[in-house]
């Protein structure tokens, strides 16, 4: 479909247009030629880059998009608010663009597919004007709340509050513009890539160990630089789990701080992947997106009744 076949071409120049602080954010990061860079400033950047990739991974994908585990109401608004802090838009926007990838993942339908454009797949989708609109059809479990949708409107609220927030503290350890563009920016632009390799190198990089439908893959770097999402195939395969490391040595940080908060009653009803799930998963079991497409259409072709295709995961609906 071709932009101009969906909306105005003023629609497209205003959209663009608002992207622009995306770029700007970036640029800034540049000023730590002037503001100089210091211990606190880094540690400050590392901090704020881990807390809130937990706030997108607990919280945006497996709380709001997948259902993964329960919290109390005020906890899933504190959870959105610390999420809505990474600057990605709101939970529910950036749940229900979710729950369409694993509908459509690696199809022309999917809005992020790497192998139609790396550079779509990374950052493009988000900076695209059709991608603006939060569809609160497909997702009607959390659209229901009235706070939720608040913030999911304002979502610039949390993260102006953060940079704010970041300048006084600079202030308070002597450099307000190095604690802004240090401590916010930096991590702020860590956060955008970090996030968006979801999106893009784990559907490229790394291991598949379950025949899923599409390319996604595991990758111990890509895990540790997103607190554990880099098990993307494994999340594929079973997405109802709040955990995505399903071997005791693929490391999940996020479902490590999850089983602290829920060892505080925090959160609770951790879903867990089935045991047959676990023990299906072996490197020696790599097979490609390819390689299980051919074998349902011949599979399809043998039998007039073809059986259900275990290696989808469960529907979404069910995790809800
Ligand atoms: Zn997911
Ligand atoms: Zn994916």
């Amino acid at each position: 479909m071709s932009v101009q076949a969906r909306h105005s071409r003023s629609y497209y120049i205003l959209g663009y247009a608002g992207t622009v602080p995306f770029f700007l954010v970036h640029l800034a990061c540049f000023a730590a030629i002037w503001t100089g860079v210091s211990w606190w400033s880094v540690t400050m950047a590392i901090v704020l880059y881990y807390v809130r990739m937990f706030g997108v991974t607990a919280g945006y994908h497996r709380y709001f998009a997948h259902r993964a585990y329960k919290t109390s109401r005020v906890g899933q608004f504190l959870l959105a608010v610390l999420a809505t802090s990474s600057a990605q838009k709101g939970a529910l926007w950036w749940a229900a663009h979710h729950r369409h990838h694993h509908r459509s993942s690696d199809t022309e339908d999917d809005i992020h597919a790497p192998k139609f454009g790396f550079f779509n797949s990374h950052v493009g989708w988000v900076l695209n004007p059709d991608n603006d609109a939060t569809d609160y059809a497909a997702i009607p479990d959390m659209a229901k709340y009235p706070e939720l949708r608040f913030l999911n409107e304002f979502h610039l609220l949390v993260p102006f509050a953060l940079g704010a927030a970041s300048y006084f503290f600079g202030m308070w350890m002597g450099n307000a513009w190095e604690g802004l563009v240090v401590g916010f920016f930096w991590s702020t632009v860590a956060l955008w890539h970090g996030t968006f390799t979801i999106n893009s190198l784990t559907h490229l990089w790394g291991k598949r160990v379950y025949p899923t439908n599409d390319d996604s893959r595991n990758s111990f770097l890509l895990a540790m630089i997103t607190c554990g999402e880099g098990w993307h195939n494994n999340h594929h395969y079973y997405q109802a789990a709040a955990r995505q490391g399903f071997k005791w040595w693929e490391l999940d940080p996020s479902y490590l701080a999850l089983k602290v908060f829920a060892s505080i009653g925090l959160v609770w009803d951790l879903k867990q992947p089935p045991k047959k799930v676990l023990e299906l998963g072996h490197a020696d079991s790599v097979i490609s997106a390819e390689q299980v497409v051919a074998q349902q259409a011949a599979k399809a072709k043998a039998t007039t009744q073809p059986e259900p295709d275990e290696s989808v995961s469960e529907p979404l609906a069910a995790t809800a």
